[in-house]
């Protein structure tokens, strides 16, 4: 369902991917691991294309992302940025919810202007999706009045009330308190377990080893390492990195 090849990306002289080749097949979930800077970030934002790439391709569902003529910025096409966006499904670190809109809102909104929804199926899909998230009792809430665990479950469900192709899940968790990570990693557990194509970067090595069928291990732009998670929990012996990347977590 995503194929990426050769993917390159540099910001001024700093080579953020190097030759990125990574695919994720439907109903696949997939986890990337990797030391700060390596370029996880960057990697997903390119796929959803917030950073325009230099090199190399992105296709989802055989379609590609965006344009990499960066040289004469010219568009390959007509994209349709929003109406792409929508098919990868994209959840930050910081939330991102809209502060003046309440939970439903926030769900709503891509539903109305991007999907093109009539108000009231929009408002049925924002309740079904906060529902399925547990928070049907905060519908009309703020962001402000919700803990972060519950701004992330809403950042969530809006994901993926737009019924992307694949949900992009940009550490997720790093912003929570301990004690409220494990509410958001419940609700993705259950999006994987019904079959939501996943593309996740993570700090959380035993959710990773545990919820995905795949661990892909970055370093310095390049992939070094992947694997089903046992096979890759492995490669210890032979790759240096990967187990001084690792150790820090045992
Ligand atoms: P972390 O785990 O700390 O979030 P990461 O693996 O996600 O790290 P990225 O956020 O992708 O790494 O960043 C990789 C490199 O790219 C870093 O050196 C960062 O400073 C640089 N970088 C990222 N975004 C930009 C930007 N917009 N402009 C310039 N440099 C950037």
């Amino acid at each position: 369902l995503l194929q990426i090849d050769k993917l390159s990306k540099s910001f001024a002289e700093n080579q953020v991917l190097k030759s990125i080749d990574l695919s994720v097949a439907a109903g696949e979930v997939v986890s990337v691991i990797g030391p700060s800077g390596s370029g996880k970030t960057t990697l997903l934002r390119c796929v959803n294309f917030l950073e325009v790439y230099d090199g190399g391709s992105i296709q989802i569902d055989g379609r590609e992302v965006g344009y990499v003529d960066t040289s004469s910025r010219k568009r390959r096409g007509e994209v349709d940025l929003a109406g792409m966006r929508a098919e990868t499904g994209m959840v930050f670190q910081s939330f991102n919810l809209f502060p003046h809109l309440t939970a439903e809102q926030n769900v709503m909104l891509g539903l109305r202007r991007v999907r093109k929804k009539p108000l009231k199926e929009a408002r049925e899909i924002a309740q079904h999706w906060l529902s399925r998230v547990g928070l049907s009792h905060k519908a009309d809430a703020l962001p402000s009045e919700l803990s972060g665990g519950q701004q992330q479950r809403v950042g969530i469900a809006r994901a993926v009330a737009m019924d992307p192709k694949i949900l992009l899940l940009d550490e997720i968790t790093s912003a929570l308190d301990p004690e409220l990570v494990n509410e958001v990693l419940d609700v993705v557990r259950q999006l994987a377990v019904d079959g939501m194509t996943m593309l996740m970067v993570t700090h959380e090595i035993a959710f990773a080893r545990d919820a995905s069928h795949r661990i892909v291990f970055m370093a310095d732009g390049l992939v070094s390492a992947q694997g089903k998670p046992d096979d890759l929990m492995a490669e210890v012996a032979t790759n240096e990195r990967l187990r001084n990347f690792l150790s820090r977590f045992s």
